[in-house]
């Protein structure tokens, strides 16, 4: 299949919503990151992305929409949701509700809950609007690799295997959106993001997070939020995270790199840019200012994949505070280094 990549214009958008009628699968910009969108309600075209991502049946997929009449049809819409979505639709927040039975089982993986988000990424938008119909979309990566921030991103993970990407820059967020159940007995967090549980909690009132969110499953444990699993967001190379005292950590990042580079290694260090002028012998790879979790957000996965373009196979990374973004930023993070941590005083 030709896959061809478009800047958005009147004419793609057209033909995008000419592809999405028809059963095919779109890739499009959002400001969290790209996605890969089929009609939600046709369940070919559904199945369609999990054979082009190579993505387990068993992770359910995200019901975008345009205008909140749209949910009549997917979803109960209960107060406090209508309360989130006052407070932050359009925007990079992902509710789940309970589901009706128009939806396919496929988009859910057979769950009595659906995904449902109103993206703010004004292409996202004037597709969906387009096309009049909820979108059903995952992010657009080959399952198990860092989510596309790009649409180079989206083109070297499927190119051949989609008829169209719409081009519309890079993702601002740069991290999927946040995750919030309101299908249990309280609002829980399955998957943090840009929109962080003070914002949720000055809406809602009190707001829970799942368990996992910071350490791998247990065995036997089952996944919240199916796309959690232990290792996800991940580059080809071994990541390791140094945690410790800000100089410390400096100290034990030359020491572990310099250990690596002598054994013949490809490696390199993933820094913050107040660091990479004392790590410039480390290969360093600037990942944002320590006083700036978005900015570490924004950047992340575009960073991650670059290791993979340069063949890296020994990171070792910084790590941010787990507050706020920097919360959504050690999920991801912890997952691609499959949780290794080390304390940099231990390496001294
Ligand atoms: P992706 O956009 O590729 O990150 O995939 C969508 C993610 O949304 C899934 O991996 C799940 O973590 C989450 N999700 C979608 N539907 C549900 C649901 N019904 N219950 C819990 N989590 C869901
Ligand atoms: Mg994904």
């Amino acid at each position: 299949m030709n896959t061809q990549l478009l800047p958005a214009t009147d004419a793609s958008l057209a033909l995008a919503a000419r592809l999405l009628a028809d059963g095919q699968l779109v890739a499009f910009p959002t400001e969290t990151v790209y996605g890969l969108g089929a009609n939600a309600l046709d369940e070919a075209a559904v199945r369609s992305i999990f054979a082009a991502k190579g993505r387990p049946a068993d992770n359910p997929l995200i019901v975008h929409i345009h205008d909140r009449t749209q949910l009549t049809d997917i979803c109960e819409v209960t107060e406090s949701a209508v309360r989130l979505m006052d407070a932050f639709w359009p925007g990079p927040l992902t509710i789940i509700l309970p589901r009706k039975e128009t939806v396919p089982d496929v988009v859910t993986a057979g769950l009595d809950t659906v995904a449902v988000r109103m993206p703010a990424h004004p292409v996202a938008l004037a597709m969906l609007r387009a096309c009049k119909l909820p979108i059903a979309a995952p992010s657009a990566n080959r399952s198990g690799k860092p989510s596309p921030t790009s649409a180079k991103h989206v083109f070297d993970d499927m190119n051949g295997r989609i008829p169209l990407i719409l081009d519309g820059g890079e993702s601002d967020v740069g991290l999927e959106s946040t995750v919030i159940s309101l299908a249990g007995e309280k609002p829980c967090i399955l998957r943090p993001g840009g929109i962080t549980k003070a914002m949720l909690e000055a809406v809602v009132g009190p707001v829970e997070l799942a368990g996992s969110i910071l350490r791998p499953l247990e065995k036997g444990e089952k996944a919240l939020s199916p796309g959690m699993m232990y290792k996800h967001y991940s580059p080809d190379g071994q990541v390791t995270l140094i945690e410790g005292e800000e100089s410390a950590v400096v100290e034990a990042l030359r020491r572990l790199y310099a250990h690596a580079a002598s054994e013949g290694h490809r490696a390199c260090v993933m820094c913050f840019t107040e660091h990479v002028a004392a790590l410039a012998d480390c290969n360093p790879h600037d990942i944002g200012s320590k006083d700036d979790p978005s900015e570490v957000a924004h950047r992340l996965f575009a960073t991650l994949r670059g290791l993979d373009d340069e063949k890296m196979d020994v990171i070792f990374s910084e790590v941010v505070p787990p507050e706020g973004v920097g919360l959504a930023v050690m999920n991801r993070l912890g997952r691609a280094a499959a949780f290794r941590t080390v304390r940099a005083e231990e390496v001294l």
